[in-house]
């Protein structure tokens, strides 16, 4: 214990010395916020996110999986006849327990602490003696594990989660220490910190974490204690990476492993999403704490990458499913948009790092366009389930157009309780006699400068549905005190810095400025409206934000965007939604460029939110293949909002012109069909098969459904129509995702008609084709039936699925 006693010593007198951001967040137990937006969610997350997501962590074996490798460890009985599911299903208890921790330093709850406290006592009890800790390998340590190999650290340069685990446990530690001052938790951690300095470094094991956040969580570690050991591994785990490495792994994008972390200047096509801008984060406190430039140059370049190519309009990252990826430059699709929620909750960690590394609000004004709209996206308003993906557009046929209350690889969720239980913390920061006003919620803050003084800082405010702002500064002591207010891009004619986005026209209000009532000039630095002068108790500022609704486009690089507009108004980025709208259709409309849209606040509704409502068109085609349009009003919600009220159709990028609109297919005898499939598809609506699009390609993951897992199979499906009708064309469009999954074109199918209570073969004239990316058309000989049945064979080893069936 001793020795203990002399390093938390010497801790202390490095701590001193810390260098560290040069402006520094007013921490989240500061600031009490007061408002009908922000804290009717903390509450949320406190008490129904919090506790749901530690239910879903027992029911789901994951806190099992301590109990399991602790008994393991003593040589108890137990069951070990399988793996845990996942080896980074730790994390989700960790991430958790650092929300409740963050929870519980603004909200004493002896129930909440003591409940943690039976947690941390399972995860010691999972630790070696050594002090590794992996519940994977710990419960069956004798044989490769499917993700970590046969030993430690093997695998970590690719895809193992060891020291993925460890950073989200360093995390929660460094939590769960600040808010109730016990050790428990830190000494796990720091267990495990030591043993990683003693495998890891120049001459030990050279090798990467496969996923990162050990950087940042090594960064916390060292702010805790001081030991300079964590913060030098932090770096030393970010200098390794790259292709110069003989590891496995080395040299691979999805890993951020292209480059070494200082030469690289983009969000590399193909590279893994969370891993990246948990890297991104890190590499800003690695910066910050040592002073390695060389970081910052490759950070700033990096977010250019990102902002002026790779960020949409809702704040997301991460285009593509596959591999959960960054896409290409200007690659930002609407309706297959992954922008998993983990995404943009590491870039809101990034920009505010990056914020405090420049003091420049560009960084904020993504962290805002995120936090208000693709990250709060990922929860929803009852705070008990969750997206994975958040896309921009959606049918409401495919399994991802509905939240669901958990994963199997549960991420998303343990990130919304940490995220939104610390969201506080962003909205000032300060450093000397300087404070910044980064976001705008009515709370009450006390700020304990740099100098010694505390100001008293309060907000009244509707934000984000009025943008006026009064705000009080109440310095304890006089002196010279210096204001910086953030004046939003969205207020100056700039979505975020870069052209990847503008907004059409100009906004006619300006933004003022009144300080004690009489109006003050904006001087603009880096952003802020800066204020300095000598404050007392009483003094007033008042912001006014002007929010008309703008109409915002894409840089014309943007394919998916071309032709459309999106409609923001303050920080909100609008969709419209399937129950707003006329027959609860939304992907046919057409915005004219001239549309007057208002918005208008509605208590009722989604919590109470404004609404953005106009005239619009909506497109149908008639008989001959023409456009038909038909005015109509259209009602805009936020984007944050949608799919709360049930699975349909919804879209933020909304057609100005007909060629990129989607009118209605017209209705043929399979529209008004009833669909019976055989066999147990997934779950999913199967009501896109008749709906007469056409989809993007064979493995479009919109609105197919599949009979995977089952393979080499016969199915069917049936259209039972209301009354007997004449049919003689079908066309089928198979789902096929090669190269993803394990559904293929079938190898072999025909159709039958139902003749009385017999299903018989048609006379086809056509082949029947099975074709990827196209309609596979079969004429036949006339019959006039009842029903008709597609009867599909499966290949050999592969499973079927469906995109559309059309029949007329
Ligand atoms: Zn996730």
């Amino acid at each position: 214990m001793k020795a203990i006693t002399v390093l938390w010593v010497a801790a202390a007198v490095a701590m001193a010395q810390q260098r560290d951001y040069p402006v520094k967040p007013v921490p989240f137990t500061a600031v009490h916020i007061d408002d009908t937006f922000w804290a009717p969610r903390i509450e949320t997350n406190r008490t129904v996110t919090i506790p749901f997501a530690f239910g879903k962590d027992e029911e789901t074996g994951r806190i099992d999986n301590f109990i399991r490798a602790g008994k393991a460890l003593r040589g108890e009985p137990f069951d070990n006849k399988q793996f845990p599911p996942y080896p980074f299903d730790d994390t989700d208890v960790y991430k958790v327990i650092e929300g409740a921790s963050y929870s519980l330093s603004v909200h004493p709850d002896p129930k909440l602490d003591a409940y943690i406290d039976g947690l941390i006592e399972k995860i010691g009890a999972a630790q070696e003696k050594d002090g590794y800790l992996y519940t994977a390998r710990t419960i069956n340590p004798l044989v490769p594990h499917p993700w970590s190999g046969k030993d430690r650290w093997v695998l970590e340069g690719v895809n193992s989660h060891e020291l993925y685990d460890l950073g989200h446990l360093y995390e929660a530690a460094a939590a769960h220490y600040a808010a109730t001052g016990k050790r428990s938790l830190l000494d796990i951690a720091l267990r495990t910190a030591n043993l990683l300095c003693d495998t890891f470094g120049p001459g030990k094991r050279e090798i990467w974490p496969g996923h990162q956040i050990v950087e940042m969580g090594l960064a916390k570690l060292y702010r805790v204690t001081g030991d300079i050991r964590y913060l030098n591994l932090a770096k030393f785990m970010l200098d390794v990476r790259g292709p110069q490495s003989k590891e496995q792994g080395a040299g691979n994008p999805y890993v951020q492993a292209q480059m070494r972390v200082v030469d690289q200047s983009e969000a590399v096509t193909g590279g893994h999403a969370v891993r990246a801008m948990y890297m991104y984060s890190g590499m800003a406190d690695v910066a910050a704490l040592t002073g390695e430039m060389s970081y910052v140059n490759a950070l700033d370049k990096i977010w250019d990458n990102v902002a002026g190519k790779k960020l949409h309009v809702t704040g997301g990252v991460g285009a593509r499913a596959a591999g959960e990826s960054f896409g290409a430059n200007y690659e930002l699709p609407n309706m297959s948009a992954y922008n998993e929620t983990c995404a943009a909750v590491g870039n809101d960690y990034w920009n505010h790092r990056l914020f405090l590394l420049h003091a420049d609000s560009k960084y904020v004004d993504v962290m805002e366009r995120t936090l208000y709209n693709g990250l709060i996206s990922g929860v929803s308003l009852d705070g008990k389930t969750f997206f994975y993906q958040n896309p921009l557009e959606a049918t409401g046929n495919a399994g991802k157009d509905q939240r669901s209350p958990w994963f199997g690889v549960a991420c998303c969720p343990g990130n919304i309780t940490r995220f939104m239980a610390s969201v506080p913390g962003y909205i000032y920061a300060e450093r000397g006699d300087a404070i910044w006003v980064n976001l705008f919620v009515a709370n009450a803050a006390d700020i304990k400068m740099d100098n010694g003084r505390t100001v008293h800082f309060t907000q009244e405010t509707r934000y984000p549905w009025d943008g006026a702002v009064k705000m009080t500064v109440g310095p304890d002591q006089a002196g010279a005190l210096t204001v910086h207010i953030r004046v939003p891009g969205w207020a100056r004619n700039l979505p975020i810095a870069s052209d990847l986005y503008h907004f059409e026209g100009a906004s006619s209000e300006p933004v003022t400025l009144k300080v004690n009532g009489k109006p003050a000039t904006i001087a603009l630095d880096k952003g802020y409206a800066t204020i300095t002068r000598t404050w007392k108790k009483g003094d007033t500022i008042e912001l006014n934000l002007p929010m008309p609704v703008r109409r915002v486009q894409a840089h014309g690089d943007v394919v998916a965007d071309r032709g459309r507009v999106a409609i923001q108004r303050g920080p909100i980025v609008f969709a419209a939604e399937w129950p707003d709208n006329p027959d609860g259709k939304v992907r046919n409309l057409l915005l004219p460029a001239t549309a007057k849209l208002t918005a208008e606040y509605r208590p009722g509704l989604l919590n109470g939110v404004d609404v953005v409502t106009g005239k619009a068109e909506g497109l149908a085609y008639d008989q001959q293949g023409k456009i038909v349009r038909q005015s109509q009003s259209v009602t805009l919600i936020p984007y944050y909002a949608w799919a709360n009220r049930g699975r349909g159709q919804m879209m933020v990028w909304l057609p100005e012109i007909d060629a990129v609109a989607r009118p209605l297919p017209y209705p043929t005898v399979a529209s008004g069909a009833k669909i019976t499939v055989s066999g147990k598809p997934q779950q999913r609506s199967f009501d896109a098969i008749k709906d007469g699009e056409i989809p993007a390609a064979s493995n479009d993951h919109a609105g197919y459904f599949d009979w995977w897992p089952a393979k080499g199979n016969t199915e069917t499906v049936d259209y039972t129509f209301a009354q007997s009708a004449k049919v003689a064309e079908c066309g089928v469009y198979w789902f096929d995702d090669s190269g993803q999954g394990g559904v293929r074109v079938p190898a072999s199918w025909r159709l039958l008609y139902k003749d009385g209570d017999a299903w018989k073969p048609v006379v086809a004239i056509d082949q029947y084709g099975v074709a990827r990316d196209k309609f596979n058309v079969v004429k036949f000989t006339p019959v006039i039936t009842a029903a008709l049945r597609l009867e599909i064979q499966a290949q050999a080893n592969f499973s079927i699925g469906l995109q559309k069936w059309t029949a007329k």
